[in-house]
């Protein structure tokens, strides 16, 4: 095992994709397997260093970051144990990166749907931090795939957890059994979890409750995940995926929500007739509904030049097909974009693997070159990832449009719009406007809450969030998710700071 102490060598274990400053640590630890994880954290725990676990820090708030103590990098975890097509199931080491497990899982012809956009994260990233992404729209997030953890908990035991083998009901505590035999209960948190379809502030709570659960999107407070087992899916037959471009908001808005109501339909068999758009008897199941607003486009147009201007927006949406449903799906969603006034000749559509790939990198090109001038300018750049309910997400866009537009602070919203989940980047160009943009970001995390909303869809507490937290679950349920974590690390030295401070775990 690779050990090193000196700063070059800890420099880039120093900070994350959230451009958090002041990172700082004594040592980093790369382990090779899991006994050399249960070593170090071991030591960590008797001598009560706080360690923070790497995994490719493409994480936006924080939570790889470390203040003092010790880094345990996963990047030499990074095998992919085995892929058993015929059980739809991958048993991988927690460093091995998303786009090198998608080629292999797709060499097989399965299909494994997490897709946080950005695939230079790790597998183990993705768990810790139950990563979603435009395709959760119909798959869920990475939660749905997991089927199987081990982890080293901060007192250096190991635990191995199946789905189904260990489950809290009524409100019950969970009770775990290490791999030595050493029995851990831990308490639930109480809190009532919003009416969202991606959420990932604070400890899962759901009832009844997986075991299982309480690690996945745990942020790398409660255990290091050294394995994880997940199902896979057969690859669909065909893609069928287009970007679309509006002339109208209002056009783009209903056509959102005739293509989410369909495609519920079609996975919830609700009668047709319950609206105008469900009338129509097609079998839309869109894969994902990602949005642009004119701003983004505008954006995205530096490294896309061909992007259509005089937009007020734009939907990529992807939908699976077969050879049998191919030609009803072209003609129904055609017929759904000309009757919301979508401008189908500026528009874009593709079925081949390698177009997909170009609308896939034309998504990816937004955060990415929104980084880029952040980085670039030296600028800040404060990103929203709040989520609210169905029925006031027009009212939370429509907010949102209204406030940045008057604040004259540099923005632009874009993202999972199916998901009614979208990310506002304030880029404030001066100390005022960062300010402002701090107010700003106050103001948008009281009104999803009002809304009842969360603070985090996706990306996750970390330390940049923690305040944010507190505003929406208050002092009882941060304190419940304290003691949840004082059942597994009674010390407090995994993942310090993350989600909330050491001082409640006093
Ligand atoms: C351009 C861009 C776009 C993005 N888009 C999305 C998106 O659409 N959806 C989304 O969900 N996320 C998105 N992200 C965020 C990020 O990619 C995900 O959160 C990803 O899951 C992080 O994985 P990672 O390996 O980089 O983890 P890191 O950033 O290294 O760590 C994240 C957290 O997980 C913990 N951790 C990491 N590995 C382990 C382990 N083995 N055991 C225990 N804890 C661990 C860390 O301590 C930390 O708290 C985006 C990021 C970027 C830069």
């Amino acid at each position: 095992m690779q050990t090193k102490t000196q700063l070059e060598d800890l420099q880039n274990y120093l900070s994350d994709a959230s451009n958090m400053p002041g990172g700082h640590a004594e040592k980093l630890f790369v382990p090779e397997n899991q006994d050399e994880v249960a070593d170090i954290l071991r030591e960590a725990n008797e001598k009560r260093i706080p360690v923070t676990v790497s995994g490719a820090r493409t994480g936006t708030v924080g939570g790889a970051v470390p203040f003092g103590g010790w880094v345990i990098s996963l990047e030499k975890l990074n095998k992919i144990g085995s892929i058993d097509k015929a059980n739809l199931h991958a048993v991988v080491e927690p460093g091995v990166v998303l786009a090198d497990l998608q080629k292999a899982v797709e060499a097989e012809g399965l299909f494994y749907p997490p897709d946080p956009t950005e695939w230079s994260c790790q597998i183990g990233g993705t768990v810790a931090t139950n990563a979603s992404g435009a395709r959760s729209f119909k798959y869920g997030a990475t939660r749905e795939f997991v089927t199987g953890l081990k982890l080293v908990l901060p007192n250096g035991e190991k635990l191995s957890l199946q789905r189904g083998s260990s489950i809290a009901t009524d409100g019950g505590p969970i009770e775990l059994n290490t791999d030595s035999g050493n029995t851990i209960t831990a308490k639930i948190p109480t809190y009532e979890r919003p009416k969202v379809s991606k959420n990932v502030s604070g400890f899962y709570n759901a009832q009844p409750l997986d075991a299982i659960d309480c690690f996945i999107g745990s942020e790398g407070t409660l255990g290091v995940i050294t394995e994880i087992e997940l199902s896979l899916l057969p690859k669909p037959e065909g893609f069928f995926s287009g970007i679309v471009f509006f002339p109208k908001n209002e056009d783009l808005l209903a056509f959102v929500e005739a293509a989410k109501q369909l495609s519920f339909g079609t996975r919830t068999s609700v009668s047709a007739g319950e609206n105008a758009d469900r009338d129509v008897r097609v079998p839309l199941d869109a894969t994902l509904i990602e949005y642009f607003d004119e701003r983004a486009l505008d954006f995205i147009s530096e490294k896309f030049p061909e992007t259509p201007t005089g937009m007020a927006g734009a939907i990529f949406f992807e939908q699976e097909t077969t050879a049998a449903t191919e030609d009803k799906l072209f003609e129904a969603w055609n017929d759904l974009l000309e009757r919301h006034n979508a401008d189908i000749d500026a528009s874009w559509f593709t079925t081949t693997d390698q177009d997909r790939e170009k609308m896939r990198a034309f998504r990816h090109a937004l955060p990415v070159s929104v980084n880029e001038r952040v980085v670039r300018n030296k600028q800040k750049k404060i990103g929203t990832d709040m989520a609210v309910p169905d029925e006031n997400f027009p009212g939370f866009l429509r907010f949102y449009k209204e406030t940045l537009d008057a604040s004259g602070i540099d923005y632009v919203i874009f993202g999972h719009i199916g998901d009614c989940h979208l990310h506002a980047n304030l880029l404030p160009k001066t100390d005022e406007e960062a300010e402002r943009s701090r107010h700003l970001y106050g103001r948008f995390v009281a009104q999803a809450i009002m809304l009842g909303g969360t603070v985090s869809a996706e990306h996750g507490i970390g330390k940049l969030k923690s305040k944010y937290l507190y505003v929406m679950m208050g002092e009882r349920y941060l304190n419940e998710m304290a003691e949840l974590k004082k059942a597994f690390d009674p010390n407090g030295i995994l993942g310090r700071g993350n989600m909330f401070g050491p001082e409640l775990l006093k």
